[in-house]
């Protein structure tokens, strides 16, 4: 894949006016806008001014669009209305709209500001993934018509949360799959770095919604982040800060509109933290657990169902697995498939997951035991309990995650 110079001409289109000399050398920002932050018209707008100012600092800009406000969770809703186990691929033809939507509005909003502006697909963006659908990887990303249209000087829209699998079939990424896009496409466009733009101004140390009194973050690590969000902080996307990791981007998390805070995820976390001190706490309100004797079956049989388990421990044929129904949309055959090899096997889903992230926080035994009784105290039921060196997690009725984020966060954070 060879990069437009400036000065030369397009060799497939040799008729277009040549690259111009003003776009080659300026820096590559990527810049993602979150559902809120595109919620109706208005907010649109306010984000193509942003991007206008960015482009008028002399940066060359590819903006990644999530699906207005609450769109993705209407489609879902609206594909359950039809039937209650939608085929993936063509929920994935369904929900990849969402962003269709906004990436075309955006390049309207940024013509009505007098710039050259054109939004792609996923597919159109060269982004390859597995053919896993409703939570596809990206494996390659050959970003040949964005590296072109920004070598003419345009602010180049992408639908976030999708791609194209080797199979030529339109896949999406899994829920809040827009910032694995974005640093995706930040590591194959060597942008400076990633910008991640929400409705909050950055990471807490707990959801600010569940814990008023949580404290802003300058900085976080990559390996931090990773577990917090591979447990429930969805500020951001897993598999984007694996991306990030991978490939040395810094995430800058920042908020859209009214704050100029912001939180750098990069290698190099803050010094150490005081050991028995947590740097967040993450929760998943609802996850479910499968109990089987029949354990080698049934991991084959959630192999073949593409679903990606949180938690697992096997000993002798008994498995003990924990998953999150986020990208599941069809669980109800999968659940199905499971009773035919085990019609003993149980499964749950009354149950939800509180995690507290931070150096050697896991290797503890008087901490743990101290979580545990602070609370059976406050009057919770604390669970199963599985650590690393660098987490631990605690099962709770669903009913009892939010009071013990709260405590578990007054308590080591
Ligand atoms: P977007 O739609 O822009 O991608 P999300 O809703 O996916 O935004 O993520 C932002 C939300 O993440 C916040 O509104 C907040 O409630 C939630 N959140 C969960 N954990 C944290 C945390 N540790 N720090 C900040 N926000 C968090
Ligand atoms: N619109 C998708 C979702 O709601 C992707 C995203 O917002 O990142 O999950
Ligand atoms: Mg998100």
């Amino acid at each position: 894949m060879t990069k437009p110079t400036a000065g030369s001409t397009d060799p497939l289109s040799p008729w277009l006016p040549p690259y111009p000399e003003s776009a080659s050398d300026k820096p590559i920002i990527v810049q993602k806008y979150g559902g809120s932050s595109v919620a109706d018209p208005e907010r649109l707008k306010q984000v193509a001014q942003r991007v206008s100012d960015t482009v008028k600092q002399g940066h060359r800009v590819v903006v990644v669009v999530s699906a207005m406000g609450k769109t993705t969770d209407q489609l879902i809703a609206l594909a359950k209305s039809v039937t209650q186990t939608p085929p993936r691929r063509e929920l994935d033809m369904l929900i990849s709209s969402g962003e269709r939507i906004s990436m075309a509005l955006l390049a309207m909003a940024l013509s009505e500001l007098q710039h050259d502006a054109i939004s792609f697909t996923g597919s159109q963006s060269g982004i390859l993934t597995n053919d896993r659908h409703s939570g596809a990887r990206i494996i390659e990303i050959r970003p040949v018509r964005i590296q072109d249209e920004l070598a003419r000087d345009r602010v180049v829209i992408v639908a976030g949360f999708q791609g194209m699998s080797y199979k030529r079939e339109v896949t999406t990424l899994g829920r809040g799959g827009s910032d694995t896009t974005a640093v995706a496409l930040a590591a194959a466009l060597q942008a400076s770095h990633c910008e991640i733009y929400s409705d909050v101004d950055g990471v807490y140390s707990a959801d600010p919604r569940v814990v008023p009194e949580a404290k802003h973050l300058a900085e976080v690590s990559y390996r931090e982040m990773q577990e917090l969000a591979d447990h429930g902080a969805k500020v951001l996307n897993a598999q984007a800060v694996e991306w990030a990791q991978r490939a040395g981007i810094v995430i800058q998390a920042r908020k859209t509109h009214g704050s100029t805070r912001q939180t750098l995820v990069q290698a190099d976390g803050p010094p150490e933290r005081e050991r028995g001190r947590a740097t967040a706490v993450a929760a998943a309100a609802q996850v479910v657990d499968v109990a089987t004797r029949r354990g080698p079956e049934v991991l084959r049989v959630l192999g073949e169902a593409g679903v990606q388990l949180r938690h697992l421990g096997l000993h002798d044929q008994q498995l003990a697995a924990t998953l999150t129904l986020d990208d599941l949309p069809d669980f109800a055959r999968t659940q199905a498939a499971l009773r035919a090899v085990d019609p003993a096997l149980e499964l749950r889903d009354d149950q939800g997951m509180v995690t507290a992230v931070g150096p050697g926080l896991g290797s503890d035994p008087q901490l743990l035991a101290r979580l545990l009784h602070e609370l059976a105290q406050a009057g919770l039921h604390p669970g199963r309990v599985t650590t690393s060196p660098l987490r631990i997690s605690i099962w709770l009725p669903t009913t009892e995650v939010q009071p013990a984020t709260r405590l578990v966060h007054g308590l080591l954070c």
